[in-house]
């Protein structure tokens, strides 16, 4: 198969966005010919070419760094592969080839890039009942990503054995397998057996993980420490298809666990400097939105104002992320519903540890819902001082942010205090006077949001 469908005036498939010939075409053309002289081209086949092709993509797209093969090391271990692979189907030697998968199985858990290449194989698993093994559902998995569907697969596949030979440290031998497994791939009569060669591959490692997971449950038995989190983390990392796998299963637990704090089965009330920076930008957003009219009444789940910037790039992150996994963790152990709890402590395990994209969804939201229940609660008073914070402009008033951040440091929680007194000196003097203008419109439209939340 043809793995690189890219003419001249695509776009380049190194992801400059520059179209293909004034990029990378001519040094994927020069690495395809030095692969051709090296590999010899007196008797190769259509697909023996193909995967020259593939291979010369691979070689000649612009990297930033790394350290790719040369492309006559590629031609002369492609060569012995090839004379492997021939040996072994002239012999037709069942035990040699599964010996070879065995191999190919070694090295997709051993380079870092290689642990892209896996199977959602839970995904499938609906039709499984209780008498078909694992590989009746292989071969239905096989069957699928061999059709139209699986080209995405077989792509993706390929990108990350270039990224591999790019990244990863490979001795000849290893990188010898890797392009057998790579031919397997891009020729469409062997492509099953990477296809099964990957399943194993999969199957192994969801077994490992989690059998590691129960050890290390086991170890620490229920305490939250640091250490527990490094070994949960190390183990996700090894296992990348488990902690994809966690993350899925787990989808219903979070939903469950936002709905519930939406709707105030499980109290979170995190601390104001925790969410300050947020509060300031949350306001200036709803004072634009005022502008505008009707913008307001547009405003739904979708397009809520986020926050991103202040909650990353300002970094306010650092605060508000352990105060809410602390609230969570506090509100699930103070409730009544067993199930609920199970949910937030499965939420917990997904928000500290599982990779990172799908959380930031779920953390950004949270904190909206943080900013603005703290905006609709108000009056609000600081606990353990005479501190209190009446009408949104309270949040624009020097004297009493100077007095709630020196009761911070009172309480020892320095960076904390720090934090408190930046954001206030970000404020605009003109949001402040609008704020005092509109409070009461300001509150109704925080409120609407967390109706919609
Ligand atoms: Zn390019």
């Amino acid at each position: 198969m043809k793995i690189f469908q890219t003419e001249r005036n695509s776009d380049c498939p190194c992801g400059s966005g520059r179209k293909f010939k004034k990029c990378c075409q001519e040094r994927v053309g020069e690495a395809t010919r030095r692969i051709s002289q090296t590999v010899g081209m007196e008797s190769i086949t259509a697909e023996g070419l193909d995967v020259i092709e593939t291979l010369g993509f691979l070689c000649g797209l612009r990297a930033e760094d790394g350290h790719m093969p040369s492309p006559e090391t590629l031609g002369r271990l492609l060569n012995e592969a090839w004379d492997e692979v021939e040996q072994i189907s002239e012999i037709e030697d069942e035990g040699a080839l599964s010996a070879l998968s065995l191999r190919v199985q070694v090295l997709l858990g051993e380079k870092h890039k290689l642990r892209a290449i896996r199977v959602p194989v839970w995904q499938f698993e609906f039709e499984k009942d209780d008498n078909t093994g694992d590989n009746e559902l292989f071969h239905e998995i096989v069957d699928y990503l061999g059709g139209p569907l699986g080209r995405i697969f077989i792509i993706e596949a390929v990108d990350s054995i270039g990224m591999s030979l790019l990244y990863d440290d490979y001795s000849d031998e290893d990188i010898k397998t890797l392009l057998i497994a790579l031919g397997w791939l891009v020729i469409d009569d062997t492509r099953n057996f990477f296809l099964y060669t990957v399943l194993h591959k999969t199957a192994a490692d969801l077994a490992a993980a989690e059998e590691e997971l129960d050890k290390i449950r086991d170890k620490y038995e229920d305490a939250n420490n640091e250490e527990l989190y490094q070994e949960l983390r190390s183990l996700l990392r090894r296992y990348p298809v488990y902690d994809q796998m966690l993350s899925e299963n787990m989808k219903g637990d979070i939903k469950k666990t936002l709905s519930a704090v939406a709707g105030g089965k499980l109290k979170i009330e995190t601390p104001l400097y925790s969410v300050l920076g947020g509060i300031s930008a949350m306001l200036s957003k709803l004072i634009d939105m005022l502008d505008t009219v009707a913008a307001q009444r547009r405003l739904t789940a979708e397009n809520l104002p986020l926050l991103e910037e202040t909650l990353f790039a300002e970094g306010e992150f650092r605060f508000f992320f352990p105060e809410l996994t602390n609230c969570l963790d506090k509100a699930a152990k103070e409730s009544e519903d067993s199930e609920l709890r199970d949910c937030v402590n499965n939420s917990l395990f997904f928000l500290i540890l599982l990779s990172d994209r799908k959380q930031v969804a779920v953390v950004k939201l949270l904190y909206v819902y943080c900013i603005c229940s703290f905006i609709s609660k108000l009056p609000v008073a600081v606990p353990g001082s005479d501190i209190e914070f009446r009408v949104l402009g309270d949040f624009y008033d020097q004297p009493l942010i100077e007095r709630y951040a020196c009761h911070l440091e009172f309480l020892e929680m320095f960076e904390e205090a720090e934090h408190v007194r930046d954001v206030f000196r970000k404020m605009g003097e003109e949001e402040k006077r609008k704020i005092d203008l509109h409070e009461d419109e300001l509150i109704e439209l925080t409120g609407s949001i967390l109706d919609k939340a």
